[in-house]
């Protein structure tokens, strides 16, 4: 579609976006599928065009995937679409009886929809020390460059926390001839998102690969020693190394809506038209606390599928549609040459059904809550993956027996 005929519609007026990232750059895309004619504006604090996180702890830091590879779309994609970027452009006021938005620079922008892709920042430890050189959180390109740095210099890494961007680091940083110590504050890792069989399964991973866990340990400090860093230990034991990396879960960008007076409560509140609680104003991604019809309850997720699906949801509201979000959440994680797949969530589960053996290399945990399937960690078994989504989304109580049984698929049990 030309720029001619885009005027010759008639159109939904401005839509303008905060926040350049994964979401942000689904919804641009989704808004011009869907026929949005009118202005779309796009403003990112960094300096790069939307992007994909996930590499960003997996090959790109492991220097197999050059950065271009990295975007969502390619560069002429926003150009050709008449979507005007804004780049190293930080929002820093909105106004939502005004129906505006404004830079850090001072610059007003006027819309008609704004939707909030605003994502989420490291979480920063409370402890002295942190803002020595070579100590690291893993959220950008630009943080991985920093990262890749600290690494050339030496090859002693400490990472504190073991979740998941802890240990996809862990994985790639051996491969790098790097010496890994990984530090976790609870006594198993990924214990946020797994049951304990898939801990231990990780954790018996990672040994075999060099890396020395700390569990049940957490840092009280980090302090300068000799050129190195002394990562200090609560009980006692502190880590020499060269770099750190601080992976300790991340919190919500939420300042920009509360002080502007939306509703914020472990994320930017949004219905499940991803609306906020304010005329015209949409929130997507990680930044927003969200109801999940499916789950029955109100969720922060910190995952590619929801800030894509809704991305989709949020532009097509703009556009006029009446479309709710409801998803099964999913999400994965690379380590060596093992994949981790979960989808549903499976907190809050009384019962775990083990499909495969650890041993193996190959199983599936399968989460009961009163006999319905709630949710899957599937480890390099993609087709228990593919297969239990829609059994969770159905909401199915099959027998234990038969989940369990790995001479049937998951799919048989679909009926
Ligand atoms: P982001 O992609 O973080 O984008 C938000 C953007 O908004 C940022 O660029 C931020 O700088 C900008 N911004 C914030 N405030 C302002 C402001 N006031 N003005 C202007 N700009 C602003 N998910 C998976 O499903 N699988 C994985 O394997 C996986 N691995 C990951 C590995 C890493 C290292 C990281 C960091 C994340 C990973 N994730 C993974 C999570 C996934 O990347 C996020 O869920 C996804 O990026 C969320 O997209 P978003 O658009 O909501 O936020």
């Amino acid at each position: 579609m030309t720029t001619t005929d885009r005027n010759s519609v008639s159109d939904r007026g401005t839509v303008v976006v905060v926040g350049a990232g994964h979401a942000a750059g689904q919804l641009v895309a989704s808004l011009r599928q869907k026929g949005h004619t009118g202005r779309i504006l796009l403003f990112g604090e960094e300096s790069y065009l939307p992007y994909q996180r996930p590499p960003l702890s997996k090959k790109f830091l492991a220097g197999e995937m050059p950065a271009e590879r990295l975007y969502v779309k390619p560069a002429n994609f926003f150009p050709d679409h008449d979507i005007e970027t804004h780049l190293d452009t930080r929002i820093t006021r909105l106004d939502p009886e005004q129906s505006c938005i404004e830079t850090s620079a001072g610059e007003r922008f006027d819309y008609d929809s704004l939707v909030l892709a605003l994502g989420a920042t490291p979480r920063r430890l409370p402890i002295p020390g942190l803002d020595l050189p070579n100590i690291h959180v893993l959220r950008s390109i630009d943080d991985v460059r920093g990262i890749r740095e600290s690494l050339s210099h030496g090859k002693r890494l400490a990472i504190v926390g073991g979740g998941y961007i802890g240990l996809e680091v862990a994985s790639v940083a051996t491969t790098l001839g790097q010496r890994v110590t990984v530090i976790e504050a609870a006594s198993r890792v990924m214990s946020r998102v797994v049951s304990p069989p898939v801990s231990e399964f990780y954790e018996t991973l990672h040994r075999d690969h060099g890396v020395v866990l700390r569990l049940g340990q957490a840092v009280s400090a980090i302090e300068k020693s000799d050129g190195a860093l002394r990562v200090c230990l609560a009980g006692g034991h502190d880590e020499l190394v060269d770099t750190v990396l601080v992976g300790v879960g991340i919190v919500p960008n939420t300042a920009l809506a509360a002080e502007a007076g939306l509703a914020v409560d472990d994320g930017i509140v949004v219905d499940e038209h991803c609306r906020t609680d304010r005329a015209n104003v949409y929130a997507i991604g990680d930044c927003t606390s969200h109801p999940n019809a499916l789950l029955q309850r109100r969720l922060r997720l910190e995952s590619v599928h929801n800030a894509l699906e809704q991305a989709k949801v949020a532009a097509a509201n703009i556009c006029g549609e009446d479309v709710e979000y409801a998803q099964v959440p999913w999400f994965w994680s690379d380590q060596y040459d093992v994949k981790l797949q979960i989808a549903g969530m499976s907190q809050g589960y009384d019962q775990v059904v083990m499909r495969g053996s650890p041993e193996s290399g190959s199983f599936s945990c399968l989460y009961l809550r009163d006999g319905q399937l709630i949710a899957v960690d599937a480890i390099n078994r993609p087709l228990d993956f593919v297969h239990a989504r829609p059994l969770i989304a159905k909401g199915v109580s099959p027998a234990p027996d038969l989940l369990a049984d790995t001479d049937r698929t998951l799919k048989e049990l679909l009926v």
